[in-house]
């Protein structure tokens, strides 16, 4: 079954947009693994649609629009004058694209960012826009936030039982905080220090490990 469920999931596009019903494309490829229908993934067309049946060796479907709309390659990019810091498209965002504290300016790491557009209706003032880019940069970038996706999943599983892991959190919190007073005196490269914030939240974790260490530096190799 684990094979099973990792071969389906290869097979998905990767926004964790969750617009199948599930939160994100690996609980859909469980999903489909136990029965669930296959053509619930819009974002992914008729090319993912023909991917699945040759895995599951169903009947052929077509895609169901119920689950639409399609998704086009695309990054979120946060107006940085208009963002009164609400944080609740942190809270929104899948693969953690997003850093910033309260009140405080918000930013998307476009390294990270899936274009899944589940932060752009949260959004209290309307002020994150959409930004076409390279369908092969698209998938690049999907492919790496599938990690980031499973890391975030990890974290919050082990959120309530785990004492080492909240100190974690408050890290990650506080370096937030940091790199968002730095990045509002606009005294650093804002991409960099973005960059190297998540590269800290990634080191933080190899003590606890959590992940695989070599999980994690290849993560880390992929960022830089
Ligand atoms: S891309 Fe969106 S709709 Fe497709 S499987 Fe992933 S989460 Fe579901
Ligand atoms: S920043 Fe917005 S569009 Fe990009 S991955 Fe996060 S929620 Fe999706
Ligand atoms: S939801 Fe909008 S206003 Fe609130 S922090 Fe995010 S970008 Fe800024």
């Amino acid at each position: 079954m684990h094979d099973l469920i990792e071969l389906i999931n290869s097979a998905l596009p990767q926004y964790q947009c969750g617009r199948c019903d599930t939160p994100g494309c690996r609980p859909y490829a469980k999903e489909i693994a136990e029965g669930s229908p296959y053509n619930r993934c819009v974002p992914g067309g008729k090319e993912t649609l023909d991917k699945l049946q040759a895995i599951t060796k169903r009947p052929p479907l077509t895609l169901d629009d119920d689950y639409g709309p399609a998704l086009s390659p695309q990054i979120a990019y946060i107006v940085e004058d208009e963002c009164i810091g609400c944080k609740k498209c942190i809270d929104a965002c899948p693969v953690d694209a997003i850093v910033g504290s309260a009140n405080l300016m918000h930013g998307v790491i476009s390294e990270l960012c899936t274009g899944c557009e589940l932060c752009i209706e949260p959004c209290p003032v309307d002020c994150i826009e959409l930004v076409e880019i390279e369908t092969t940069k698209s998938k690049i970038i999907r492919d790496r936030s599938e990690k980031f996706f499973d890391l975030k999943n990890i974290l919050n599983t082990g959120l309530s039982k785990n004492s080492k892991l909240n100190k974690n959190i408050k890290l990650n919190i506080e370096l937030g905080m940091n790199m968002n007073s730095k990045i509002s005196n606009r005294k650093i490269d804002q991409k960099n220090a973005l960059k190297k914030l998540q590269i800290d939240i990634l080191e933080s974790q190899k003590n606890e490990k959590l992940l695989d260490s070599t999980e994690i530096e290849d993560l880390i190799n992929r960022l830089n």
